[in-house]
């Protein structure tokens, strides 16, 4: 499942590609990726004015509503012709065409009249400037929730997956399976920037390739060669050389340092 960073990367290249092009035809290959009222009616002849970011969906603003997508798991937008797996195909006027290629299938686009409403669900964006630290204690100290499972809460505080939870909580000396509110100050405060840290890295880095990415252009992200606990069961944790532990939380594969990371319960 691509995470923020990736779909951050998504967004900034569709930036630079789709903005001012007008849509002349839609072509929905498989039904279920595409979601409308009538389909046609709503998108063709509106020009893409911005194309922005929201938590892991990406908006395709048009002169009037929006093209909300979700990735899923195998999900990519490319302007190039990917001959498989195609579900659904915006042309454009000027010639191009904008692909959603799905192996699995899971992704959507959706028309929506009013984006901003039908994300209103969605919790706060971590690189956003009102994510500040005494915003995120009060947060944590309202939830008397396991952090690693609150963490990865898109109504909690969006774009965190799996691999970007593991490693902020190790850098912040958090261990998973701690119950929000009763983290102390200083190790929320450590949170706090190992989020921001590592989010905005691995935007720098162009995201990571772990789970079968790879950016509309095709070139592979580099930030894989970062990850300190994730996918390192058993191997020397880099601080203390302690094994890296993996266990199941919430059903999700959960890698930590039991030296390094603290449990804190009360
Ligand atoms: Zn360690």
């Amino acid at each position: 499942m691509p995470e923020l960073p990736e779909v951050e990367t998504v967004v900034r290249g569709l930036q630079n590609t789709i903005v001012g092009e007008t849509i002349s035809e839609l072509e929905v290959a498989w039904d279920k990726a595409f979601e409308a009222e009538d389909a046609y009616d709503v998108v063709v002849n509106k020009t893409i004015r911005a194309v922005e970011r929201r938590a892991k969906y990406i908006m395709i603003k048009l002169d009037s509503g929006a093209l909300v997508v979700h990735l899923r798991m195998t999900g990519k937008l490319t302007p190039v012709y990917p001959e498989k797996h195609v579900t659904v195909t915006l042309h454009f006027r000027s010639g191009k065409s904008l692909y959603f290629q799905d192996t699995r299938k899971f992704g959507r686009m959706i028309y929506t009249p009013d984006p901003d409403d039908m994300l209103s669900h969605l919790g706060p964006e971590p690189l956003g400037d009102a994510f500040i630290i005494s915003l995120f204690r009060k947060m944590l100290k309202a939830k008397k929730r396991v952090i690693k499972p609150l963490l990865l809460d898109q109504t909690f505080l969006v774009g965190l997956g799996n691999i970007y939870v593991d490693e902020a909580l190790f850098q912040a000396g958090i261990q998973p399976e701690s119950l929000s509110h009763t983290v102390p100050a200083r190790n929320v405060e450590m949170l706090h920037t190992a989020i921001r840290t590592i989010l905005q890295n691995s935007i720098d880095a162009q995201g990571t390739t772990v789970l079968n990415f790879s950016h509309g252009d095709n070139v592979s992200g580099t930030y894989q060669a970062a990850l300190q606990v994730y996918g390192r069961e058993g191997e020397p944790c880099l601080i203390c050389d302690y094994p890296i532990k993996k266990i199941k939380l919430g059903q999700r594969g959960t890698h930590y340092c039991p030296k390094c990371q603290r449990k804190f319960r009360r």
